[in-house]
Parts: structure tokens; C-alpha cells; sequence
């Protein structure tokens, strides 16, 4: 089994899908189970056996990827790209724009690019990012068919906090992709996410599973990945969150 397919089904066990029973019928995988949660086995198996056909993950970066033909988001990530106004500028490898689908129903939301995403110039590509893209995948979707941003565009030197100016620079790009992607649900990662995109003061562990709006469109604010890879035991919490994100985009689970 290759390890992709190995942290996946750790992932899918801690989110609740327990009693796998792995078996390769041809090149596909098929998981059986007797629990009330493997009765989606079939689902499960296309989940994690097939979870693209799209170009392979964290291959291309962001900067790089084909321009949409959406004249107004190019715009958009050109004035990104091209960004001076606060301090991150001097010190950033990389403006991390933004990647995904600009159509896409469902858009994540992070904070601030790591080093990972700098040097490559694409959202959640380190460790944090491999868990949200598991996630993705346990939701049955691809990275490519979803959007993923973050609040800020380039990356806090030493992975520190982003500071209030730096979020304010940087608000109005983040405010403008999700007008221009209008997704149906939006989900935020943590508090930085949260807070800065809505501009309100949130605490995440008050309204972490509860829907909230922004600007007319579903928010579901969930824990950081990051978190998560600090305090395994929230990821039920996160999945959660996930199933009923999964309900309002009439996803079965
Ligand atoms: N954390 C974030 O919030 N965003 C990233 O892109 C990576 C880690």
C-alpha cells in the first residue's frame, strides 16, 4: 500500500470509519465493513481509491498555474502578486494567491502561508496542508474542486502571528476572491481565518460547527489543521463540521 493510501485510511479511522477491511480487487480497493459507518463502504473505497484524475497534487505552483479566463480574478491575482503595502513584502519567496477552482462551490479558508506554501507559492502544501487535502478527500472532493486561500498573502517571517495592519492590507483580496468565486459554503480555519475575513472577534471554540453568514453565503468555521495535528482527538469535531458542510452541498456521507 502506498503511503498516500496509508495516512488516508489512518485519517478516515480517526474521523470515525473503524473496522476496515482492505481488499484489492483489481487495480481498485475495496473496503468492507460490518459497523454502521462502513454501510457507505462502497463510497468510502471511491473516496480514497480514486481521488483524482486531475493533475497530480502540489506539482504545479500556484504562481505558475494557468490563468483562468476570468478577467476579473486574473486582475485580482496580478494586483496580488504585485502587492508592496505591508511589511511581508520584503521578506516573502512567494505570494501565495490562492488555488483551486474559481467556480467552486465549497472554498477553505487558512491564515497565512508557512514556508512550505512560500518557497512554493500554493496554500496548504506542508504538513497541515496534507491534512486538510485528506479531509478534502474524505468529503469525496479534490483540491481541484474546491478553492483554497488564505486570509493573508505572504508568509509572517518565522511563522508568526499575523499583525492587525497586515490583515487589514491584506483583507480586501480574500473579500474579493469570495465575491468573485461565490461559493456556497465557505470554511474557515481557525481564528485568523475567521476573524479577519469577517472582521469580527470571534472566539473559534464558541462558534466552531455553528453556521454563521458572510455576505449572504453559508460560513462553517472549523479548528486549523495545524491544530489538529497538535490534538488528534479534535479531528471528530472537525469531521463533524465536514458532514454537515457535506449536507448543505448535498453530498452523501
Ligand atoms: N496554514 C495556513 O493557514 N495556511 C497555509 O497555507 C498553510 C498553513
Amino acid at each position: 500500500m502506498n503511503e498516500d493510501l496509508v495516512r488516508e485510511l489512518a485519517l478516515l479511522k480517526e474521523l470515525g470509519y473503524t473496522h476496515l477491511d482492505l481488499s484489492v480487487v483489481g487495480s481498485r480497493l475495496s473496503v468492507v465493513g460490518s459497523d454502521e459507518v462502513v454501510a457507505n463502504a462502497p463510497d468510502v473505497a471511491t473516496a480514497i481509491a480514486e481521488p483524482t484524475n486531475a493533475p497530480a497534487l502540489f506539482v504545479t505552483p500556484n504562481n505558475q498555474q494557468p490563468a483562468t479566463d476570468n478577467a476579473e480574478f486574473e486582475e485580482l491575482r496580478s494586483r496580488a502578486l504585485a502587492c508592496t503595502a505591508c511589511r511581508l513584502a520584503g521578506t516573502r519567496t512567494n505570494v501565495v494567491f490562492g488555488v483551486g477552482d474559481p467556480n467552486a462551490d465549497l472554498m477553505f479558508i487558512g491564515e497565512a502561508p508557512g514556508r512550505d506554501e512560500d518557497l512554493k507559492g500554493e496554500p496548504f502544501v506542508g504538513r497541515a496542508g496534507q491534512l486538510l487535502t485528506d479531509i478534502i478527500k474524505a468529503m469525496k472532493l479534490t483540491r481541484e474542486q474546491v478553492y483554497i486561500a488564505n486570509v493573508i498573502k505572504c508568509r509572517p517571517p518565522e511563522n508568526r502571528n499575523p499583525e492587525p495592519d497586515e490583515m487589514d492590507e491584506c483583507r480586501p483580496f480574500i473579500q474579493r476572491q469570495v465575491e468573485l468565486i461565490q461559493p456556497k459554503v465557505i470554511v474557515t480555519l481557525g481564528k485568523f481565518g475567521l476573524q479577519s475575513l469577517t472582521g469580527k472577534g470571534y472566539s473559534i471554540s464558541a462558534v466552531r460547527g455553528q453556521w454563521l453568514e458572510y455576505r449572504g453565503i453559508k460560513l462553517m468555521p472549523t479548528f486549523h489543521p495545524a491544530y489538529l495535528l497538535r490534538t488528534p482527538a479534535a479531528k471528530k469535531d472537525v469531521w463533524t463540521d465536514m458532514k454537515k458542510v457535506m449536507t448543505e452541498l448535498g453530498i452523501n456521507f
